[in-house]
C-alpha cells in the first residue's frame, strides 16, 4: 500500500509514522509513506499557498491552483493513480467500514487542509472527503495520520498477529471489544473474571461475546440496532439499554 500526502507541513508525519508498529509495518514493505510539500507547486517569490475568501470574512483560505498543479503532477507519478482523500468537519464520518474500503486501495493520495478551508472548486479532485469527528482541527495532518493508522492495521502482515485485527472493536460483528485483563488476577481489591482464569476456552468465549454486548450497549447504543445479534442477545441487549446498566465492567 502506497500512501502520500500533500501538505504545508510535510515534516510532522514522520514521528509517529516511523515509529512502532507502523514503523515496523514501513520497513517490512507493507505500507510506504511519502510527504509533498505543497510549496512546491507555487511559482512565487513567497510560494504562497493561501489567499483571503471572496466576500470577506475571517482567515485564509488554500488556493486552487497549487493543488491542482500538484495533483496533475503526482497522478501522473507512479503506475496508478492515486484515490484521493480529502479533509473537512462536513466530509464524510470517518469509520472502521471506511477504513476497510481503503485498506483494498493500493494508493492513497491525502490532501491536507490548514488555514479556514480549501477553495471549493478543489473538491471536484476528491474520491473521498472524510471527516474523523465533529470537532474542528487545526489541519488535515492528524486526520491523514489517523486514516493510515487505521488502514495499516487492517493490512496483513502489520500486526504481526493475523488475528488481532478481527477481534477489535467495530470489527468483531459491529459491537465493541470485550474487556480484557493481564496479571495481576488481582490488584487494589479488583478481581479479574473467575471464567477468564479457567482455561475452558468454550466459557471463556461465551464470556467475550456476553460482555461485547453488555459494552456496546452501555456505551454505543446505537450500534446495538444494525449488530447481527439472536433474538435472546438482542432482548438483554435492549435490557440494558432500558436499564442503563449491565452485570459486568465499568468504564
Ligand atoms: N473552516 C472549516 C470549517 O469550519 O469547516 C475548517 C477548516 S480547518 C481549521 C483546516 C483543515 O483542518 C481542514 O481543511 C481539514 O483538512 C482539517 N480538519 C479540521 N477538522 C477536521 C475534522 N474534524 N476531520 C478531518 N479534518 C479536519
Amino acid at each position: 500500500m502506497i500512501f502520500e500526502a500533500l501538505s504545508v507541513f510535510p515534516e510532522v508525519f514522520s514521528p509517529y509514522l516511523d515509529a512502532s508498529i507502523l514503523g515496523r509495518a514501513q520497513r517490512a514493505g507493507i505500507f510506504s509513506f511519502e510527504a509533498h510539500d505543497l510549496r512546491d507547486w507555487t511559482h512565487d517569490r513567497h510560494r504562497t499557498v493561501d489567499d483571503a475568501p471572496f466576500g470577506g470574512g475571517q482567515g485564509m483560505l488554500m488556493k486552487p491552483a497549487p493543488i491542482f498543479e500538484a495533483l496533475d503532477d503526482l497522478s501522473a507519478r507512479g503506475e496508478k493513480p492515486p484515490h484521493v482523500v480529502f479533509f473537512s468537519p462536513c466530509g464524510e464520518r470517518f469509520d472502521q467500514r471506511v477504513a476497510e474500503r481503503l485498506s483494498r486501495e493500493e494508493r492513497i493520495l491525502f490532501v491536507c487542509g490548514r488555514y479556514e478551508g480549501i477553495d471549493e472548486r478543489v473538491y471536484t479532485l476528491a474520491d473521498d472527503v472524510l471527516s474523523i469527528g465533529d470537532y474542528v482541527l487545526t489541519g488535515g495532518e492528524l486526520a491523514a495520520m489517523v486514516v493510515i493508522d487505521a488502514v495499516v492495521r487492517l493490512l496483513p502482515g502489520a500486526l504481526g498477529d493475523e488475528l488481532s485485527a478481527v477481534d477489535e472493536s467495530f470489527s468483531q460483528a459491529g459491537l465493541l471489544e470485550y474487556a480484557q485483563y493481564t496479571r495481576p488476577a488481582s490488584y487494589r481489591g479488583m478481581d479479574v473474571p473467575e471464567v477468564l482464569l479457567s482455561g475452558d476456552h468454550a466459557r471463556v468465549d461465551a464470556w467475550r461475546r456476553s460482555n461485547a454486548i453488555e459494552r456496546t450497549a452501555l456505551w454505543r447504543p446505537d450500534l446495538i440496532e444494525t449488530a447481527p445479534l439472536s433474538d435472546e442477545e438482542r432482548a438483554r441487549a435492549l435490557g440494558i439499554i432500558a436499564q442503563g446498566k449491565g452485570e459486568g465492567e465499568r468504564r
